[in-house]
């Protein structure tokens, strides 16, 4: 098994132990080591044959005896039981999917809003995961407190990235917008801004607890506007500490997949939204997706292939999700 998909084993292990709150410590120790190897990609098979599984950062005693069994075994029981446990056994119709066809990350952000690391920094982060493309989709202006863009710091960032391109000539930066989808399903930037933007990025932020006929015509609203590419997390949830919005779930992504607009599976372990239940619903309902790390940090980038297993959990074949669409194709998708 390799690094890549030991680091799935280890995600979903972090992901299942999320809901009980007991666990909560022990679920982040088992998504950080998922990072960790999704990040290094060591050889384990050497390392566990040197009996250095350890030396791996995050990796303790216990987190080290579930790797060596799926080293040896390509499976873990301890997995499997936690499946059993919260009544989402593996299922026998996972999509197969091919990490080494995924081109690009399209929700990324930098600190021109809330990110840790310039323009320059994520970009040299995909080229370094090997992509052909990155959406820097940093805030709108309704979060104060992430520094989110209007039409002049936009304006302004344009510039920033045409020097940036210049230096990583190898990644096509797309220039993108994640925008809140304000309390009555309009956005937080005008039309005329929007338009001018290579991806816009749909996404609830705030009011998540609203009640559901309201927040069912708020999502069918941000859906159904003419500028929008993809839903950024479609639910809000935060795993073990933030039950996501509740809202007529058919009913949007029917209309999402009616207007081409993609749903996010976002891979932060802290979201994992959509769910692969709910991802499953949203491919039955005739949707496409985008698989997205939502990286704050060039490090964040390597949540994709740890949070995979979702996409596969759910089903969904390779051909649905954007990410393995080359640039030409993309740009296409995106109107
Ligand atoms: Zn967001
Ligand atoms: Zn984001």
């Amino acid at each position: 098994m390799d690094a890549i998909a030991a680091a799935q084993v280890l995600s979903e292990i972090g992901y299942l132990l999320r809901q009980d709150p007991e666990e909560k410590f022990r679920a982040k120790a088992f998504s950080a080591a998922a990072w960790s190897l999704a990040v290094e990609r060591p050889d384990l098979a050497v390392l566990h044959a040197r009996n250095g599984l350890t030396s791996l950062e995050g990796v303790g005693a216990g987190i080290a005896k579930v790797l060596a069994e799926a080293i040896e075994t390509g499976g873990s029981r301890y997995l499997d039981r936690l499946r059993e446990q919260v009544n989402q056994p593996a299922r026998d119709d996972e999509s197969a999917i091919d990490l080494t066809r995924y081109q690009g990350d399209v929700h990324a952000h930098s600190n021109w809003s809330d990110g840790r690391a310039t323009m320059l920094e994520m970009a040299r982060g995909a080229e370094a995961m090997g992509y052909h493309y990155l959406g820097v989709t940093d805030h709108s202006p309704r979060i104060k407190v992430v520094n989110g863009l209007n039409a002049d710091r936009l304006l302004a960032q344009s510039r920033e990235m045409a020097e940036v391109q210049a230096q990583v000539p190898h990644v096509a930066l797309l220039q993108g917008i994640e925008v809140d989808i304000l309390e009555d399903g309009t956005l937080d930037l005008p039309d005329m801004v929007l338009e001018l933007l290579d991806v816009v990025i749909a996404s609830p932020h705030v009011k998540l607890r609203q009640e559901p006929a309201a927040m069912t015509e708020r999502m069918l609203r941000a859906v159904s506007h003419p500028h929008v590419d993809v839903i950024g997390h479609p639910t809000g949830r935060r795993p073990g500490s933030r039950e996501g919005a509740s809202y007529d779930f058919e009913a949007v992504f029917k209309e999402a997949a009616r207007h081409h607009v993609a749903l996010e599976i976002d891979c932060d372990p802290a979201r994992m939204d959509l769910s692969p239940e709910m991802a499953r619903l949203a491919l039955d309902c005739g949707c496409n997706f985008t698989l997205d790390a939502d990286a704050h940090a060039p490090a964040e980038l390597a949540y994709v292939p740890m949070g995979l297993w979702m996409a596969r959990r759910a089903g969904i074949p390779q051909g649905r999700i954007l990410n393995f669409l080359s640039l030409g194709e993309l740009t296409d998708a995106l109107h």
